[in-house]
């Protein structure tokens, strides 16, 4: 028998709010029936939309608050929240870090893994402007060209000039940037007809350093008036350092492509973490909250307990930020990452740091992982710090085989993480203390932890 919908699209509903969904959704029911609900609060009673009605589930939009939660904050702009970027801004930072804390204790939970303790979120002191990144479209809109962000599961460019969790010097060079394009006329891409010069803007500054890079990524293999442009940027922006083109021709939903020509200083900018100074490529990856990272790395260092005769494993190593700040306790590190110029990066940073112990490998993680057990390498403690998906159960398995003391899994999603420490779990690796949580992308839903693995 076919069940039927115990709500219907643009009917209005008196609605409590029960919880909070991992995307920042407020969640209430009718009828043990789901509905979403952006901007809305657990305990808060409000009447509610219905936008979009699903088989199992809806969607809606508050109409009216009835009640608010005492943990709701004034929005500072809507548009943070219909891009996505400051999907938390309603919500009090204090409560955002339980939040975070409770998803991951969530994600462990799912999976019956109930006796794993979370540890409450460490969080920054002024949890706004924190990113030392941003990657903006550019597109044409009413005949302008313009700057900003995606409104969420879309490609509707809304400007924004003020970017609330950048760095604030990232947002005047936008503007810099935008404007000289407008100045010279330069087209926005063009996504429906794959046409226009300019697709991206990527800018990256030194949280200690201040050294500014600055990437215009082009569909077109020519921008016009590039001296114009480059000589505008310089002379506006002191900071800047480095300015790049990235051509990226295809039609795709990726961010850069794969040649990077110098339009003017170097191809690196530099900044220090923990002491140690980094030279980071356009194509590198590089954490984006510095002073959360500084914070994070440091625990990890901690929780491993590292001795000075130690063999050490650093896998998705990237520019090597981990392998170097180990790199000091322990007699050798090995690091391997999947981007060539990231290692390259890391060989580099090595070389400047006088650091000699290290050895950085381009390659898959979970090939490399087996090519390492397979010539007896026998670490005694294993850093991964893999993208969103997780780790490859192969990695896993060679991690296991080569019998480390201790594993210490970077985690920037906890569903994935709590999937693989119940593999290792199988293996014979435990948790023998509470994850630990650190706040790297305040306003955001975004999680990420450090969990200790020992066999
Ligand atoms: N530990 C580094 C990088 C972490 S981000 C830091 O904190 O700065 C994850 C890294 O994994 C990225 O550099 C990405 O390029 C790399 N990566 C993604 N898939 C990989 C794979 N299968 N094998 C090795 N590296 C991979």
């Amino acid at each position: 028998m076919k069940k039927t919908q115990p709500v219907e699209k643009n009917q209005e509903y008196n609605v409590t709010i029960a919880d909070l969904s991992y995307q920042g959704l407020g969640v209430a029911k009718i009828d043990n029936f789901p509905i979403f609900i952006e901007n809305a609060l657990p305990g808060e009673e409000i009447k509610v939309q219905i936008t979009k009605v699903k088989h199992s589930f809806a969607f809606g939009r508050v109409t009216s608050f009835i009640t608010t939660s005492p943990d709701r904050v004034q929005l500072v702009d809507k548009a943070y929240t219909q891009t996505g970027i400051a999907t938390l801004q309603h919500l009090t930072y204090s409560a955002q870090l339980k939040f975070k804390q409770h998803q991951v204790a969530v994600d462990f939970q799912k999976l019956g893994l109930d006796d794993v303790e979370v540890n409450p979120t460490i969080g920054m002191d002024d949890p706004t402007h924190y990113r030392n990144k941003a990657q903006v479209p550019v597109r044409l809109i009413n005949g302008r060209l313009e700057t900003g962000f995606y409104r969420k599961h879309s490609h509707d460019l809304i400007p924004i000039e003020d970017f609330y969790i950048q760095d604030q010097k990232i947002d005047e060079a936008i503007l810099v940037v935008r404007d000289l394009l407008r100045t010279f006329h330069v087209a926005p891409y063009n996504e429906e007809h794959h046409k226009g010069v300019v697709r991206n803007i990527m800018v990256r500054r030194g949280y200690y350093s201040h050294e500014m890079m600055i990437v215009l990524v082009t569909r077109a293999k020519k921008i016009p008036h590039t001296d114009e442009i480059v000589a505008g940027i310089l002379a506006k922006l002191p900071e800047v350092k480095s300015i790049i083109q990235n051509v990226n021709s295809a039609k795709t939903n990726a961010l850069m492509g794969p040649v990077n020509n110098v339009l003017a200083g170097s191809n690196v900018i530099t900044d220090t973490l923990l002491g140690l100074k980094f030279a980071i490529s356009a194509t590198s990856f590089y954490q984006i909250n510095p002073v959360q990272t500084e914070k994070l790395y440091q625990l990890a260092i901690d929780k491993a307990d590292l001795q000075k005769d130690d063999v050490v494993v650093d896998a998705y190593c990237g520019i090597g930020t981990i392998s170097l700040a180990v790199a000091q306790h322990v007699k050798k590190v090995y690091g391997v990452e999947i981007v060539d110029q990231a290692v390259e990066d890391a060989k580099h940073n090595a070389k400047i740091n006088n650091i000699r112990n290290v050895s950085f490998v381009a390659s898959k993680a979970e090939e490399q992982m087996s090519k390492w057990q397979s010539d007896g390498l026998k670490p005694d403690v294993v850093f991964v710090d893999p993208p969103r998906k997780g780790l490859d159960s192969t990695l896993i398995d060679s991690v296991a085989a080569m019998n480390p003391k201790k594993v210490v899994y970077v985690s920037c999603n906890p569903a994935t993480l709590a999937r693989d420490v119940q593999l290792f779990a199988g293996k014979g690796y435990h948790i023998n203390q509470p994850v630990q949580p650190v706040d790297q992308f305040p306003q955001t839903i975004h999680v990420e932890s450090v969990t200790v693995l020992e066999r």
